[in-house]
């Protein structure tokens, strides 16, 4: 690739770390880990059209592309260090570089991130990133502590994104609520502190990318253990529940896409102090269940009845 494109990119993205011994460049960047600490890396694709609608700007690809795998390490607990960004583009168009990297920037100087290195080549628009964060040894959370009779929590509101994507698809018009909407689809936020937070008192943790349900179910596998939650505590924006109906609004919160928020479980004496780090950090955290034995994840409606999936959402069991 053109070694002006790449230089536009280090343009936007430099950031001054000590620890970045060499950075865009040369054939390898070379970095050193903090003495003591481990090493927590990451790394998510986006392709045009499947992770994120044709037509959404540059600027918000480059922002979501750092942003999901940002909330991989806040899922670890792990803080953010370094990137590697490997584009693929139909055509070397500087304006989609530097919006790319405008947007990218915009939250790795949030993090004092550095991007580091990365890969440019021709074809189908495709951007991937990977992330190198630390965390002090063993202290990383994971999928697999959870416990029987620890609480279920998440952070911020659940199916946004999803209400977002579908107002994009139906070429919805901007008034402050669907843009709300839209723009947590296009720019979600990591729960990086959050998930820094968490490694005093959570006993597993994942982040919500694929929709509460299958996600939850994930680190229910990963713990051996099941999980029983109540649609009625499910944390919905306002936007959501005034846009979309009830049904609608709760099955986006189930298993909608595209949260990235946090969902993880605590012991239930630490409920109440984990509850208030976390509204003093802003994204705040809302108990929606329980850890339970067995496997699988149960959801019960506001009358205690328990759902089941159907087709288009979810339904009453036998209704
Ligand atoms: P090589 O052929 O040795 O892999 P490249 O010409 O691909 O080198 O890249 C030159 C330098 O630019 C390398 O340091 C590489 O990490 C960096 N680089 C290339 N593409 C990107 C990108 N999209 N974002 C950040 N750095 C990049
Ligand atoms: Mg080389």
């Amino acid at each position: 690739m053109e070694f002006t494109l790449i230089d536009r990119i280090r343009e936007r993205t430099a950031q001054g770390r000590d620890d970045v011994r060499l950075g865009i460049g040369d054939d390898a960047a070379l970095l050193a880990v903090p003495a003591g600490q481990e090493l927590a890396v990451a790394i998510d694709t986006l392709v045009e059209g499947v992770h994120f609608p044709i037509g959404t700007a540059a600027v918000d690809i480059g922002w979501k592309s750092l942003a999901v795998n940002l909330s991989d390490l806040a899922a670890m607990g792990a803080t953010p260090a370094w990137a590697l960004l490997a584009l693929t583009l139909p055509s070397a168009d500087a304006a989609l570089i530097d919006g790319l990297a405008n947007g990218f920037a915009q939250l790795a100087q949030a993090y004092r991130l550095a991007l580091v290195g990365g890969d440019t080549t021709r074809g189908a628009f495709t951007i991937s990133v990977a992330v190198h964060g630390f965390v002090p040894p063993g202290k990383a959370l994971r999928r697999s502590g959870a416990q029987v009779g620890d609480a279920v929590l998440v952070t911020g509101t659940l199916g946004d994104a999803a209400a977002g994507l579908q107002l994009v698809q139906k070429g919805a018009n901007a008034d402050a609520r669907s843009a709300f909407l839209i723009e947590r689809l296009n720019r979600p936020t990591p729960r990086v502190a959050a998930g820094l937070a968490l490694r005093e008192h959570a006993s597993a943790c994942i982040d919500i990318s694929d929709g509460l349900l299958a996600d939850l179910g994930h680190l229910c596998t990963a713990s051996n253990v099941g999980a029983e939650i109540e649609t009625s505590l499910l944390p919905r924006s306002s936007a959501l529940l005034d846009l979309f109906d009830e049904n609608v609004a709760r099955d986006f919160a189930l298993s909608g896409g595209d949260d990235y928020e946090l969902c993880f479980t605590v012991p239930a004496q630490h409920v109440a102090t984990v509850q208030a780090d976390l509204a003093r950090l802003g994204c705040g955290a809302t108990k929606i269940g329980r850890i339970v034995e067995g496997g699988g994840v149960g959801v019960r409606d506001a009358d205690g009845r328990w759902l089941e999936p159907a087709r288009n959402g979810w339904d009453h069991f036998g209704a």
